[in-house]
């Protein structure tokens, strides 16, 4: 245990993880604290983080970011969920919605019900009972409505897409005016104690030393810090989740401008398009085993909307995360703490959540070893659950026209993951471990939408005549197929509260 007081703050990186954490600490902290940024221009950032969940929300409000002038500063558009296509079958496609499904009645499921009466052909497609899954299906958008009480349209979960180099520079200049110092320079040297390897400073190319109490490590993939300096380890999920490559390339917008994501699955892979005001982003996340580059490449280019503007951009990555997060007075952030692909757009909210555990452990008075363990056990949870659920939309396939798609179809999953699958396989069942990042709903959005079939359903359901259940069912749709024709258009609604200039 080490007890001297912190003061000094240094934040490695400037990405998105570096401006968040400078923007959160420095709103938080309160200037009682000396914040410093260092980031190099020569490196640049990865810059392709475009998409977000509802989550974000929340990190706004607590940075006091105003969202009207934050989508204009960034470009952005609405977010009520993502788009699935070919991802059970070739040509399937459904949606997964943020926020609830359909209303439960007492102690038992909308989706019982539902399911019940699907199975007797009583039911229509699980778009028609979620007011996120409709109004993105119709391009509508409006933010929730609070003081309609019991209305759909008091409950609209909604996030971001957004350009992720304007969000770093929108974010620095928040952070900026709120006393964060930045240094520009590459970092040649991490220099650490000799007795018991903490880091104290790091050194500039330009020979500058910075010095620092606590070191947050927001150097992306490169992990200065955290492995460079302090050799931490990293667990490897490959097995699990086998891409290991992007290709990203912006093209043209077209209209309509959709209120999703989509994420269309290809022969070894997919492709992610992220519809913002003045471009669409794209890339096409592969596995190199199965896919060489010319060819992933040439199948992004022959599914964009437009015209690309640039060249496309390779990423490469390993899919996993850091044996700890938090090493010593090294706290890692963003790709420097590990690594999930984009598919359900979990990485700026990881982000967003290292930073509230790190406010709630905050070291002021030096590094406590059991509050340090702590902040790594709730990220390895949060973490693994992450990647549970990105595993389910790789195990659910029933794609038989590649290799890629029969091994992830055959592949053993954690234990944590195949217990879910089989509570859903019996009756239905879906089962939320503690606060895990995506509720239920989520999980059976991409259940059923992935063609998994229970084998029953609650017994409950049965103590409703299936006349009432109908009528239950039907009234749900019915308020929200109105609300959604009161809606407006999405690209409407950015034009009148947050067009870009
Ligand atoms: P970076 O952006 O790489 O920033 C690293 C910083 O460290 C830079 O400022 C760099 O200059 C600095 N640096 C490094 N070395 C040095 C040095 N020696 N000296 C000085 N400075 C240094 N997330 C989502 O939530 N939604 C998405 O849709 C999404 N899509 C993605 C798609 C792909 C292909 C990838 C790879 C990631 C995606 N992500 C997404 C993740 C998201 O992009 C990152 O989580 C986010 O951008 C954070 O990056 P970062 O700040 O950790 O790293």
């Amino acid at each position: 245990m080490q007890q001297a007081a912190i003061k000094n703050i240094v934040i490695v990186g400037g990405g998105t993880a570096g401006w968040m954490t400078a923007t959160a600490l420095s709103t938080i902290l309160r200037g009682q604290y000396n914040i410093r940024l260092v980031e190099s221009d020569e490196i640049g950032i990865v810059g392709v983080g475009e998409a977000t969940i509802p989550m974000i929300q929340r990190f706004n409000q607590v940075a006091g970011i105003d969202e009207a002038e934050f989508m204009k500063a960034t470009q952005g558009s609405y977010k009520l969920g993502i788009e699935f296509v070919n991802w059970g079958r070739v040509g399937d496609r459904y949606i997964h919605g943020f926020g609830v499904l359909g209303q439960d009645l007492w102690t038992v499921r909308f989706d019982q019900y539902w399911q019940r009466l699907r199975g007797l052909g009583k039911a229509r497609e699980l778009d028609e009972y979620s007011i996120t899954r409709m109004a993105a299906r119709h391009n509508k958008f409006m933010p929730p409505r609070r003081d309609l009480a019991n209305s759909p349209l008091s409950d609209i979960a909604y996030a971001y897409h957004f350009d992720a180099s304007l969000y770093a520079r929108y974010l620095r200049t928040v952070s900026e005016q709120r006393g964060v110092r930045r240094t520009e320079g590459k970092i040649a040297q991490v220099s650490q104690r000799a007795d018991d390897g903490y880091v104290d400073a790091v050194v500039m190319e330009s020979g500058e030393r910075i010095e620092g109490d606590l070191f947050i490590d927001c150097s992306g993939f490169r992990a200065l810090l955290i492995e460079g300096a302090l050799k931490t380890g990293y667990e490897d999920w490959n097995h699990w989740l086998p891409c290991d490559r992007a290709l990203a390339v912006p093209c043209e917008s077209v209209s309509p401008l959709t209120p999703y994501t989509r994420a269309t699955a290809h022969r070894a892979g997919w492709q992610w398009r992220i519809p913002l005001q003045h471009r669409t982003g794209n890339g096409h996340v592969y596995s190199s085993a199965f896919m060489e580059d010319e060819e992933a490449q040439r199948i992004l280019l022959a599914n964009l909307d437009g015209k690309p503007l640039a060249e496309p951009r390779m990423v490469k990555f390993r899919t996993g995360m850091r044996k700890l997060g938090w090493n010593k007075n090294v706290v890692a952030m963003g790709l420097a703490s590990g690594f999930l692909e984009p598919l359900e757009s979990t990485s700026i909210h990881l982000i967003q959540s290292s930073i509230a555990r790190l406010v709630q452990f905050f070291p002021d008075r030096g590094f406590n070893q059991l509050e340090v363990d702590e902040y790594n056990r709730q990220s390895r949870f949060e973490y693994e659950r992450i990647r549970d659920f990105v595993i389910l939309h790789y195990k659910l396939n029933q794609r038989d026209d590649s290799d890629f798609w029969k091994q992830c179809a055959a592949m053993p999953v954690p234990d944590s993951l195949q217990h879910k699958l089989d509570l859903f396989r019996a009756r239905g069942r879906v089962v939320r471990f503690d606060n895990e990042l995506f509720a239920e709903a989520g999980w059976l959005q991409v259940m059923h939408g992935q063609n998994l079939k229970p084998e029953g359903y609650d017994p409950l359901v049965d103590l409703l005549p299936v006349e009432e259940a109908e009528k239950y069912l039907e009234s749900i749709r019915d308020v929200i197929g109105q609300c959604v024709q009161h809606m407006p258009d999405h690209a409407e609604y950015i034009a009148q509260h947050c067009a870009a200039t």
